[in-house]
């Protein structure tokens, strides 16, 4: 099943087995159910009578530790109802005396779980991709749009061309770049893009900042019959593809469309409710906050207040690196760590080291039991060799980088900070026990963060082995470097934690400088790579090709391509007071017609620092731009590379001449 669209008291589900499609109707009523005060049950169930198509009290349990109780099931004529319905009762009776349930659940999700319908994608699925850039879209304009990668440049071609695509059964799943697309084909052309129904808005778009991060989302389209999938706002799409997102359907029941929106915390959630649900407990209504994980890469670790072993900036040789593999996931398995079993009622028992809190010894957490499978088939999968394993291996490392920040699940009120520092005592355990181990077995400890460390010393795969069998998580070789250089700080002599690059196994590997930032521009990661390249066998080299890029830079020898900025821009155009260069840039998008808002991103080449416009948009005529601000990002880039190897300022370096100055 791909898509699930509801009509009237129906719900229609579209799937295609081998190859053939098929669209069957089921008779369907959305669910909401209400806990509270018995008398007050007794007044909501007479009272909205005449809005409802069915009532009745049922046993089940509000939360994974209580004692199943009394709640009214309401049941709706027909889902279209089902929001305002929801919105009625939440103004018309008060709360905290009653509370929600199952009342927040994306719609396809919340029918799969309830019926007991597997959304599962089972055969190949007609697909088809759908690209307009974002000024193209400011023009309503469709030349330009690429259908299945090929590129049209006449709109009647375009319009041709599509006509034959939604002819007959037309696509199962519509890729597209951005909603947009879809609303402006949909004004284009005199057919529908539904099966037999139109096009129809889910939810407007919109703007909201948690954690300090705006995220930006997108209006919703649901196109009738067939799965929409928005490429800008699918993470994991990009991160695992289609194959990763049909294994996340299979594992959360939430159908293809709405798995490919669906944040990394609101699959987690689906799994857990889904379990709930199979076990006679309820979900209650929340409002989620959206989030967007963060890269392995970037999140600064020392913020998680884990084990650091610092060094001191400089460069090692010969020096292994040894991961264990998703260490804050199995503490969590491992040890059963779950807001609901820390420091729970019925057992005292101070297993959490330094910080004395019990874990409780008679139930298995939610956590534990959502993450456990989880981590299990992500080691199946990565020991096979398809390529759909290698997506659902990443769909799931995604979920496990990121499920330390999701402890506030669905089922617990409070408890999360608990967990967290449960975790990260832990880990350091676990962390100075590794350490002495391999002290034990004549290592020399360089370097070691949260589950990373470095050592010099031989026979490491036993090592490795010995140290995974004592502590019960696997330690992993990861690399062997040749040589790694850790970055210190700007102006300290202590190191970034996660800043390093070094060849290892004759490649590359670097973490947390400047060319893995999306907005470092094409030339500087360009730059900071050669360097990095040829710091190791000879800085003067290193320095030769700084001088080499910022001749160019200066002489205008460069692709404009590369000195392309993109930035996410944290308000809304109109809503910036200051002007700074992202702030212009997206008020200058706007002024050409094209839609941005906080969350998105601007592409931007700095045209001048001291005068207007200061900067250029991507797909401008670029008349100029500033040398001397690319210079310098250049030289603080290659700043990053060469301290490690004793050479502190740059400038210096290149004013004396290199060889002088070392
Ligand atoms: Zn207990």
């Amino acid at each position: 099943m791909f898509k699930i669209d509801f009509q009237g008291d129906k719900a229609i589900e579209w799937s295609r087995k081998n190859g053939e499609l098929f669209r069957e109707e089921r008779v369907y009523r959305p669910t909401i159910y209400i806990a509270g005060e018995n008398m007050l049950l007794k007044k909501i169930r007479a009272e909205t009578a005449s809005k409802t198509y069915a009532s009745q009290f049922e046993e089940w349990r509000t939360s994974p530790g209580k004692r199943p109780e009394k709640v009214l099931r309401i049941d709706l004529e027909r889902q279209e109802d089902f929001k305002s319905f929801r919105n009625y009762l939440r103004r018309k009776y008060p709360r905290p005396e009653i509370r929600f349930f199952h009342a927040g659940l994306s719609p396809q999700f919340k029918y799969c779980v309830e019926q007991s319908r597997n959304p599962e994608i089972e055969g190949e699925l007609k697909s088809l991709r759908l690209n307009l850039s974002r000024p193209r879209i400011g023009q309503r304009t469709l030349k330009g749009l690429k259908i299945n990668c090929e590129k049209y440049s006449s709109e009647s071609r375009a319009l041709e061309r599509l006509d034959r695509e939604f002819s007959g059964e037309g696509p199962d799943i519509l890729r597209i770049s951005r909603s947009q697309v879809l609303t402006l084909i949909d004004e284009k052309t005199d057919f529908s893009l539904g099966r037999g129904s139109s096009l129809e808005k889910l939810a407007g778009e919109n703007t909201v900042t948690a954690y300090g991060k705006t995220v930006h989302s997108p209006s919703r389209y649901s196109v009738f019959g067939r799965a929409v999938i928005d490429e800008s706002s699918s993470f994991m799409l990009s991160e695992a593809g289609m194959k990763g997102l049909y294994n996340l359907v299979s594992r959360t029941w939430k159908p293809l469309q709405e798995v490919a929106w669906a944040s990394i915390g609101n699959i987690l959630t689906a799994i857990e409710i889904r379990q709930a649900y199979s076990n006679n407990i309820l979900t209650p209504w929340k409002n989620w906050q959206p989030e967007t994980p963060k890269k392995a890469s970037t999140m600064r670790k020392a913020d998680r207040g884990g084990f650091i072993f610092n060094p001191r900036p400089e460069v090692y040789e010969d020096v292994h690196e040894m991961d264990f593999a998703s260490l804050f996931p199995n503490i969590m398995v491992n040890k059963n760590i779950s807001p609901e079993t820390i420091n729970c009622d019925c057992c005292d028992n101070s297993k959490v080291p330094e910080l004395g809190y019990s874990i409780c010894e008679k139930q298995t957490g939610f956590i534990p039991h959502t993450l456990g499978p989880i981590i299990h088939d992500r080691s199946n999968y990565k020991q096979k060799d398809t390529e759909y394993s290698e997506k659902a291996s990443a769909a799931l490392k995604w979920i496990l980088v990121s499920c330390f920040g999701y402890m506030g699940h669905a089922h617990a009120a409070y408890g999360a900070i608990e967990c967290h520092q449960a975790i990260q005592a832990f880990d350091r355990k676990i962390m100075v026990e590794a350490k002495e181990m391999l002290e034990e077995e004549g290592f020399e400890i360089k370097h070691g963060i949260i589950d990373s460390i470095w050592a010099s010393g031989e026979n490491v795969e036993e090592a490795c082995q010995k140290v995974s069998e004592e502590i019960g998580i696997e330690l992993e070789h990861e690399h062997h470097f040749d040589w790694i250089a850790f970055v210190p700080r700007k102006n300290s002599e202590i190191s970034t934690l996660n800043r390093y690059f070094g060849k290892a196994d004759g490649k590359m590997v670097t973490a947390g400088i400047g060319m893995e930032q999306s907005s470092t521009p094409e030339i500087v990661k360009k730059c900071q790579k050669e360097m990095i390249e040829a710091v190791y066998e000879s800085r003067e080299e290193a320095l030769e090709i700084l001088e080499e890029y910022i001749s160019r830079v200066r002489n205008r020898e460069i692709d404009l391509e590369d000195l392309i900025i993109e930035k996410k821009i944290t308000r809304n155009p109109e809503d910036y007071k200051s002007t700074n260069r992202s702030a212009e840039a997206a008020k200058r998008m706007k002024r050409k017609g094209i839609d941005i808002r906080a969350g998105q991103k601007v592409r931007y080449i700095v045209r001048d620092q001291n005068s207007r416009p200061r900067v250029l948009l991507d797909f401008e005529e670029i008349d100029r731009y500033d040398n001397e601000y690319y210079v310098e990002k250049l030289k603080s880039a290659a700043e990053s590379v060469l301290r490690p190897f004793g050479v502190k300022k740059v400038e210096k370096g290149l004013e004396k001449g290199l060889v002088n100055y070392i």
